[in-house]
């Protein structure tokens, strides 16, 4: 397989990484995640600028433009033929010796993207998922798609643990966001999700996800609401690039609604379908 290294198209094996990176010894780096349908990336746009974002806000300079990084990141999955799956992609503040200030004089940032193949979990999207309620104990800058996961490794963990596919993290009442995903619930024809400040990352398939509520003409009110509330919803789903629209049909030992995909969850997941199909014929 071929990976970028930097800004070079590179065999895996030539890769040479230090033990020095300070992606290795402090997750000092941020990362994005892409979708490829068909050979496209869904709403690459959004991503490269979170990215940029992301490292801004860590102070880490990108040594390449928007449209560089785009092009590296497109031949990369024409090299690698990925019709559908992911590309992955981080960049780390670079290497010196260990020192929790940032190095001076400056480091040259590392950059590593690499592309997994990967079909779509369609019968998570028709059957729905069981979800796990776990206290919400990561910093207070969840916007940062920074490559410190511990907090959400350590959820996501316990979900499986428990037979589950996804954590509801929640920070004492207050539900925030999944492990690695976004979390929404729908109750008399309204639907309601956290707001995007530092408590949550602000999701590409979140911003997806509210056109679609335009478009079908559901209700938002992007205010946070509390794990009773969750429980007690009509609907509730998951969103992420991976996981697109997943719903959730039970949560620890309550079911929701009839314990079933929702009417309104349903559409939405129509209507984002009907998004990846119009990328297709681009
Ligand atoms: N929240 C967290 C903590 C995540 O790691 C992710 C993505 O992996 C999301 C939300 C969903 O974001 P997106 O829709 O951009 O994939």
């Amino acid at each position: 397989t071929t990976m970028l290294w930097n800004d070079r198209l590179v065999k895996k094996e030539e890769i040479k990484l230090s033990i020095e990176d300070r992606g290795y010894q402090f997750g000092d780096g941020v990362y994005e995640v892409i979708k490829v349908y068909n050979g496209s990336m869904f709403t690459v746009t959004e991503h490269i600028d979170r990215f940029y974002e992301s490292a801004e806000k860590i102070n880490i300079v990108i040594p390449y433009t928007k449209d560089v990084l785009h092009k590296m990141v497109y031949d990369l999955i024409e090299a690698n033929e990925i019709v559908n799956g992911y590309v992955y992609f981080q960049i780390t503040r670079g290497s010196s010796p260990r020192a929790h200030a940032f190095p001076q004089p400056t480091t040259e940032p590392v950059f590593i993207a690499y592309t997994m193949k990967g079909e779509r979990s369609i019968e998570n999207f028709e059957k729905g998922v069981k979800a796990k309620f776990v206290e919400d104990i990561r910093w207070l800058r969840c916007d940062i798609k920074s490559l410190n996961l511990l907090g959400n490794v350590l959820a996501k963990e316990a979900a499986q643990q428990a037979g589950c596919y996804e954590a509801i993290q929640h920070r004492g009442e207050i539900v925030t966001e999944g492990s690695s995903s976004n979390m929404y619930g729908i109750k008399d024809g309204v639907l309601y999700t956290h707001p995007t400040n530092n408590l949550i990352l602000h999701g590409i398939t979140r911003r997806v996800i509210m056109s679609l509520c335009e478009e079908i003409g559901l209700s938002v009110i992007e205010e946070a609401f509390t794990t009773e509330q969750a429980i007690d919803m009509d609907e509730f789903f998951m969103s992420s690039t991976s996981s697109e629209i997943t719903p959730i049909i039970q949560i620890d030992d309550s079911i929701i609604g009839n314990g079933k995909p929702g009417e309104w969850t349903r559409k939405l997941q129509a209507a984002f379908d009907a998004r990846v199909q119009q990328l297709g014929s681009l």
